[in-house]
């Protein structure tokens, strides 16, 4: 299989002949050869939608016509939905369950965004001095739109979605480790109607190509998810142009649960919470703080728990937990659980490798963690969760708040007071009760602190991928 580039819409090799494998994780094996963009596939791209904005501001300037082609986007990611899901099953290593859940969230996605095209409204205010005063909604221009390899299909239609949906033109950078369905989806969005200049998708390395978008002048918007780091170079190198950032960056989400919480149900979800994705998910549930009176039970229940799910390949049914992307990263998750150990903490779950091929491992349950340790204070990004257990409710809020990150967490009470009072006092994006699930579509996502800057998802992303513009007509 080899796939090539989409520059202005148009399939193309890299201008220089690169190409790179994609590996299947579930094997080790490489199964496509993809083209590798550089430099001149940058300024290409670039020179497309500078000019396409330039000459014709908004893809089209009647927003009726841009909801209709984004409803026949999220039409056709529909009718391929099974397609594009074997497709990131095979190049992600996701749960073919997980993936087809994931093709439907980006239809979702793209429908949710073509109902806002034509009602995001501007304002009309009224000033001190005599005249008429209208605020305009317009779009901010070229988007360079960067997204990282674990949910490469979701996170690009988070971005694609609202950018098209305001006008913007789009380059999308896929991570080099999973270009394959943001390519596909590059197809369907010129398939549907979006004018051709306005649609580039360049795989190619971040320290190349995603530094030269971020720092091109010609880029009005920059549109990132990764880690955090990157995040911080990303602010460094586009400073010099002020270009519009947005940042969605790492996380070590809580979940609190207390003894009066159903807790059967709490661990019967904590494996999806923690380990779905191999734990390479940014809202993974990593830290999880139990209060004591029922810690030796839920641990106990926990690690049963996880030694029971189904650790497969990506393509069966019933398989609750795939490979991780790449040999490194589970060397990297591998090494977080030894370290938990080294620091005082009991593996009571899990851990190690299967025999066979591919980038397998057990998901691993350590616990007595205290939070101080880093396994509780760095981002692991693979299926390890620390169990700690806190006293009271102010014990629960100091630890859970006590980190660098702040993107998603989770309250499992039975107490709608205690949890009123909790859901107050705990600083994440986004706080679940009573579940772990942090995405919806329709509302806004993001983090405080070293998490990100802004929010995506819901009416907020339509304001992430517009400028107000105010427009005063003086009375005489
Ligand atoms: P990463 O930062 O290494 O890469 C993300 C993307 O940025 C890739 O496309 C990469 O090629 C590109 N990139 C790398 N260096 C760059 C540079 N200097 N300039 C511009 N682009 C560059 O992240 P990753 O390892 O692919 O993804 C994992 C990270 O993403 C984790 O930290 C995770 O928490 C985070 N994440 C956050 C969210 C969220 O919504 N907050 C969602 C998913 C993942």
């Amino acid at each position: 299989m080899s796939e090539r580039l989409i520059i202005a819409g148009e399939r193309r090799d890299a201008a220089d002949g690169a190409t790179s494998e994609t590996v299947d994780p579930a094997t080790g094996e490489g199964f496509a050869d993809v083209a590798r963009a550089g430099p001149a596939d940058v300024d290409a791209a670039l020179t497309a939608a500078a000019r396409a904005f330039e000459e014709r501001g908004a893809w089209d300037p009647n927003p009726a016509v841009r909801s209709r082609v984004l409803h026949r986007v999220a039409e056709l990611v529909a009718d391929r939905a099974e397609e594009l899901a074997r497709l990131e099953c095979r190049d992600a290593g996701h749960p073919v369950v997980d993936a087809r859940w994931e093709a439907g969230q980006v239809a979702r996605t793209f429908e949710y965004y073509a109902g806002f095209a034509d009602k995001h409204l501007g304002q009309q205010v009224p000033t001190q001095d005599p005249g008429l005063d209208v605020v305009l909604r317009e779009p901010v221009g070229v988007c360079a739109l960067i997204v990282p390899w674990n949910f490469p299909m979701l996170i690009a239609s988070w971005k694609l979605a609202p950018a098209l949906a305001c006008g913007n033109p789009v380059v999308l950078k896929p991570a080099s480790l999973t270009p394959l369905t943001a390519l596909a989806l590059g197809d369907l969005l010129v398939e549907a109607g979006i004018p051709p200049a306005y649609v580039s998708v360049l795989p190619g390395p971040g320290a190349t190509i995603g530094d030269l978008l971020v720092g091109d002048r010609r880029v009005d918007k920059v549109g990132f998810t990764g880690e955090t780091a990157t995040g911080a170079r990303i602010l460094r190198t586009s400073a010099g142009n002020i270009t519009r950032v947005s940042l969605e960056l790492g996380g070590k989400s809580a979940c609190v649960v207390f003894g009066d919480a159903d807790i059967e149900r709490c661990v019967d979800e904590m494996p999806s919470a923690v380990f779905a994705n191999a734990g390479q998910d940014c809202c993974a549930r990593s830290r999880i703080l139990v209060e004591r009176v029922v810690y030796d039970d839920f641990v106990a229940r926990f690690a049963e728990r996880t030694e029971a799910v189904v650790l497969g390949a990506p393509g069966d049914a019933g398989t609750e937990v795939g490979p991780l992307i790449s040999a490194a990263q589970r060397q990297r998750a591998l090494d977080y659980a030894s370290v938990g150990q080294q620091e005082g903490a009991r593996l009571v779950a899990g851990g190690g490798v299967p025999d066979g091929p591919g980038f397998f491992m057990r998901p691993a349950v350590v616990a007595d963690v205290d939070n101080s340790m880093r396994i509780a204070r760095e981002e692991i990004f693979g299926p390890v969760a620390s169990v700690i257990p806190f006293g009271d409710e102010d014990d629960a809020v100091r630890i859970a708040n006590d980190s660098d990150f702040a993107l998603a967490g989770s309250l499992w009470t039975g107490s709608a007071t205690r949890a009123i009072r909790l859901a107050r006092r705990l600083r994440t994006g986004t706080l679940s009760v009573n579940t772990n699930r942090s995405v919806r579509t329709e509302t806004p996502f993001g983090g405080f602190k070293r998490s990100g800057l802004g929010r995506e998802l819901g009416p907020a992303a339509m304001d992430l991928y517009s400028e107000a513009r105010n427009v005063f007509f003086a009375e005489d």
